[in-house]
């Protein structure tokens, strides 16, 4: 199995319009983060969870020629609007793209893309929308399993794939959803900056959830340039606990 980080910044991404703070400023290329995604290469199948604003840029980045379903965690801005892209993919392979997502974003996908429903619109993006619980589901023969978190009151699903747990957008992981990420070789987990914050997880509750969980690898990701150089603080996170890059690969 490959992940691929398309990208780990906030919903503003890093740099910020307008900002010239060190991190924004700053010209180490991991202080540049897309909106986050990832992609997951896994039984020859080529799985993007979330499809934010950079969706095509971050594609077009990592060459990913092949495309077999995306996994939405939940439909704010930052994770669905790039979603019109998959149209390059509907054309090059000519077939509908899978989205698996709870209902409710899927009935925020019909407002935010109402072209994409209507039958008669040629240049639609072809979506098939599957709605998903909080129970694990089969795509073709790979098992995913939803967690179910929150994200300011908004709930929120991460997701894990045989050994591998993507969680972010979330400041509250219900224990009873604990065992399901038990056993994981890797963990991605989201970790906004250090002050408190209604929807996310400061670096210290990430990191304290880490500990937890204490899965061998744990990456923080949707980042803020308030988190600080990643330089800095990459090189003060415990053993086996780092800050996400974007085009961080990794093979599990
Ligand atoms: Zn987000
Ligand atoms: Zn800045
Ligand atoms: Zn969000």
């Amino acid at each position: 199995m490959k992940i691929t980080f398309l990208g780990t910044g906030t919903s503003q991404g890093v740099p910020i319009i307008n900002c010239d703070c060190p991190v924004c400023k700053s010209l180490d290329f991991r202080d540049k983060r897309l909106r986050c995604s990832v992609h997951i290469e896994v039984n020859g199948k080529s799985i993007v969870i979330d499809t934010g604003p950079d969706f095509r840029q971050q594609v077009l980045r990592e060459s990913i020629h092949q495309l077999d379903a995306i996994l939405l965690t939940h439909e704010h801005k930052d994770h669905i609007a790039g979603l019109d892209d998959v149209r390059g993919y509907n054309f090059s392979l000519n077939k509908n793209i899978p989205i698996y997502a709870r209902q409710r974003v899927i009935d925020r996908l019909k407002v935010e893309f109402p072209y994409a429903f209507a039958e008669d619109y040629a240049g639609r993006p072809r979506i098939d929308t599957i709605p998903i619980s909080n129970q694990a589901f089969l795509f073709e023969d790979l098992e995913i399993v939803p967690i179910d978190g929150m994200h300011g009151g908004m709930p929120c699903f991460g997701f894990r794939i045989e050994n591998f747990t993507y969680i972010t957008d979330m400041n509250e992981l219900p224990e009873k959803e604990w065992d399901k990420i038990a056993g994981s070789k890797v963990l991605v987990l989201n970790a906004l900056h250090h002050k408190d914050h209604y929807s996310h997880f400061t670096l210290k509750e990430a990191l304290d959830l880490a500990k937890k969980l204490s899965i061998p690898k744990t990456y923080f990701v949707h980042m803020s340039h308030h988190m600080g150089l990643h330089g800095q603080v990459d090189s003060g996170l415990p053993m086996g606990i780092h800050l996400a890059y974007d085009g961080l690969k990794i093979e599990i």
